[in-house]
């Protein structure tokens, strides 16, 4: 629990009064106070304002020195989201070889216990055959130039110099490595697709940081040009893009199975035609129809559930939603089914993940960085991102053969109110 008593009652009555008559802004609060005051003080103010009670948003457990500093300023306390487990997710992939129990945050009920199904079928099918890529983050500045010869000489240095460009990278930081320089000419501007490898974090500051050298040391004293944004969205983060689909960014994921026909029809009730059927038609024509990049029933689902639990950046459901599920029916009945996912940013280190509660939920993976072998243990997180994802997307659309979306969503989606609806 975090409600340590403030020190120093006069101090922050007086901060509270502050606040409401806004004398004060939220973030003017003074720094001889901790964070755990701070918080206080904001949330007293805000009650009194909006004559609410915050009573849980004050109770948490993680650190609030660090999370205020490094995850979330003006805070104020913490969003509870139900977290439930799914499994075990049988994995076979080149890091993970093991049955895994997943944790999934989320309010959508129904969730957890479809992706349960689906791990039960992995099971019964002899586990999820998965493979990571790790195609690398990427960012990409945007630069303006006068005119076609500016932009070929511009581009031109930029190939010439890759190896000082690499050096600058690598002294912001011991883990990133720069793989790839793509420039994109759109007449009077470039942009500068950087890809980095970034061992076990998701590294988008880190490659940010490191574009900000590249750029400001290195690219505009040298050549003149000068960049109009160091995120030119040619990156791209956290927009569903066609480059990333075809170039991957972060994590590529793919994860299949072959489900015997006996396991379809007792543990997923139905069969390969009936899937077949619904990939073609909702998967690829519904998508198609409506101009979707998504090409699956819920990859977005699992992602989020996983994201939050673990601490990734949750903007980057956007990415991952972006993908394709494949299904074909073999000669010997069964169901073959797969996901591809190109673009899932991901990491074990950085961002939210040393946080309280999703550090916990790391550990339960088993995803623990190891200094001296950088990238091992967000690769573990991916295979099973991967084979989850799969579980989940094997589940429900299964549960759209067999009719069962909107009875299990009644069943398991809906309180004992809305229940009795209708
Ligand atoms: P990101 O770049 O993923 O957005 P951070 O800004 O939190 O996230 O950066 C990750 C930090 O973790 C960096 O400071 C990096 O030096 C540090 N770090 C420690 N161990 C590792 C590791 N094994 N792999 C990658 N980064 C690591």
């Amino acid at each position: 629990m975090s409600q340590s008593a403030p020190t120093h009652n006069s101090t922050v009555d007086d901060l509270v009064r502050d606040l409401v008559e806004r004398r004060i802004r939220m973030h003017q609060i003074p720094s001889d106070l901790s964070a755990e005051e701070a918080a206080e003080v904001r949330r007293r103010a805000l009650e009194e304002q909006a004559s609410v009670s915050l009573d849980h948003m004050r109770r948490y457990s993680f650190d609030v020195d660090v999370a205020s500093s490094r995850n979330c300023e003006n805070l104020i306390g913490v969003a509870q989201v139900p977290i439930g487990i799914v499994g075990p997710v049988p994995v076979r992939g080149d890091t993970v070889e093991d049955e895994v129990y997943v944790p999934l945050a989320t309010t959508e009920g129904a969730l957890i216990a479809s992706t349960n199904r689906g791990c039960a079928a992995l099971r019964a099918a002899g586990g999820a055959r998965v493979y990571v890529e790790d195609v690398g983050m990427t960012r990409a500045p945007v630069f303006r130039t006068s005119g076609i010869d500016e932009s070929r000489r511009f581009v031109a240095w930029i190939e010439e110099h890759e190896d000082e460009i690499r050096d600058l990278a690598r002294a912001t930081s011991r883990f990133l490595e720069l793989v790839s320089i793509r420039p994109f000419v759109f007449s009077t501007t470039v942009f500068v697709r950087f890809r980095f490898q970034s061992g076990d974090a998701m590294g988008m500051n880190m490659a940010t940081i490191a574009c900000d050298r590249i750029v400001t040391n290195l690219i505009e004293p040298s050549t003149g040009v000068h960049c109009t944004a160091l995120s030119g969205n040619y990156c791209v983060d956290k927009k569903p893009a066609a480059v990333n689909f075809q170039e991957g960014r972060g994590k590529r994921l793919f994860a299949e199975v072959e489900i015997p026909a006996e396991v379809l029809s007792r543990t997923l009730k139905t069969n390969p035609a009936d899937l077949v059927e619904v990939q073609y038609r909702k998967n690829l024509l519904g998508s198609i129809a409506a101009g979707s990049s998504g090409f699956n029933a819920h990859f977005a689902n699992v992602l989020a559930g996983f994201f939050i639990a673990t601490g990734q950046d949750l903007a980057h459901v956007v990415d991952g939603s972006t993908g394709v599920t494949f299904v074909e029916e073999r000669p010997n009945g069964a169901a073959y089914f797969s996901v591809f996912l190109p673009t899932v940013p991901l990491g074990a280190i950085g961002g939210g993940t040393g946080l309280a509660t999703q550090s916990e939920a790391l550990k339960l993976l088993g995803v623990a960085v190891d200094p001296d072998r950088p990238g091992q243990a967000v690769m573990r997180l991916a295979e099973i991102l991967a084979a989850t994802v799969l579980a989940g997307e094997l589940s429900l659309m299964a549960a759209f053969t067999s009719r069962d979306l909107a009875s299990a969503h009644e069943r398991l989606g809906r309180g004992p109110a809305d229940a009795t609806e209708g």
